[in-house]
């Protein structure tokens, strides 16, 4: 877990990944056979087939994690955000943030809060609303011309949260998606002489549309795509379970659907099979809302046999995002199997 916890505290919001990969292609040195960087910022860590010819698997866990970038610095020193990935304002009150001030180079701490009054001079009527994600500002407690002389519009703001090791679960910022990134790093460990020509992409912008899986997939031309990513845990106080998605802790998902794909049903059925085969505990996944890079890779070129696994999250797109360990290592154990066994249907 120091690596998960490694990668959660590593800033790195859509556009600017660049501290993930080199974490990344740090610890794969010596793992991979070889490492590709593309324009767009995607690493692509290849770990080559136990056999000549073998079908080329594309395994994309994407790096960037929901934050801000700055929009605006006020004459009192102010700064408002643009948002990069989808938060949700309630999340947002009273917390420490960074600014990545690109002039003076330094990680500026900060407060972040909604424009707004202090609960003590409120009305009722004030108190029940939730403000817009655009009233939140953050304040670097310096005047005007100190934050100028450091900060640029454009510059980087991360939420801060220490990463915590609970036992059977973990917690903290960013773990959708390097939850899925520390799967695949995991993963390319273990392989041995695989069935397939693996092709690890820790992708870009994958917050903002997946943008990174887009280009990836292209260059790679993968026979067959999986994308890791968080889903959601819905086994919380007060919602129904017919709204529970995935619970934790009951082993990995397998998406059926989302709404940017729908699984490749014969991989489905596939991966449904070799977890019953290697007692890999499993949960079949249906999300109403949301993507993952499956979406992008499937409708890649003339189109790509595609599946998302999933590490299912409590407090989604929060800086408490919750995973537990045996789902990883379930998640782990099939992705890896999957890829030493190969599959009959990408014979060529
Ligand atoms: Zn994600």
């Amino acid at each position: 877990m120091e690596l998960l916890k490694r990668l959660s505290e590593t800033p790195g919001v859509a556009g600017r990944e660049e501290r993930v990969r080199e974490l990344i292609e740090k610890e794969l040195a010596g793992v991979v056979d070889e490492f590709h960087v593309d324009a767009m910022g995607n690493l692509t860590a290849v770990k080559k087939a136990g056999k000549d010819g073998a079908p080329r698997a594309m395994i994309a866990a994407h790096m960037d994690e929901i934050g801000f970038y700055v929009r605006h610095i006020d004459d009192k020193g102010f700064i408002r955000l643009q948002r990069v990935g989808g938060f949700d304002p309630r999340n947002l009150f009273a917390r420490q943030v960074t600014v990545h001030a690109s002039i003076s180079g330094e990680e500026l701490i900060g407060v972040m809060n909604p424009a707004g009054k202090p609960i003590h001079i409120s009305t009722a009527e004030e108190r029940g609303k939730v403000p817009e994600l655009d009233a939140f500002y953050v304040d670097l407690g310096l005047k005007a011309d100190d934050v100028r002389a450091q900060v640029r519009v454009g510059d980087m703001v991360t939420l801060n949260q220490q990463f915590v090791d609970l036992g059977a679960v973990v917690t903290g910022k960013a773990l959708d998606d390097r939850a899925g990134c520390w799967v695949l790093i995991e993963t390319l460990k273990r392989l041995d002489d695989p069935a397939f020509e693996v092709h690890g992409v820790f992708t870009v912008q994958e917050e903002v549309g997946l943008r990174g899986a887009l280009t990836g997939a292209y260059r790679v031309e993968p026979h067959v795509g999986i994308a890791l990513d968080t889903t959601l845990a819905v086994d919380t106080p007060d919602i129904g379970e017919h709204l529970r998605v995935t619970q934790l802790g009951k082993g990995v998902g397998l998406k059926v659907m989302d709404s940017s794909a729908i699984s490749t049903r014969w991989l489905l059925d596939e991966f449904i099979a070799l977890a019953e085969k290697h007692g890999v505990e499993y949960q079949l996944e249906v999300l109403p809302l949301g993507g993952t890079d499956a979406g992008a890779i499937q409708r890649t070129r003339t189109g790509v046999p595609s599946i998302t696994l999933s590490t299912p999250s409590r407090y989604v797109h929060t800086v408490t995002e919750m995973v537990a360990k045996s789902d990883l290592e379930a998640e782990v154990t099939l992705l890896t199997a999957f890829l030493q066994e190969g599959t009959d249907r990408l014979d060529p």
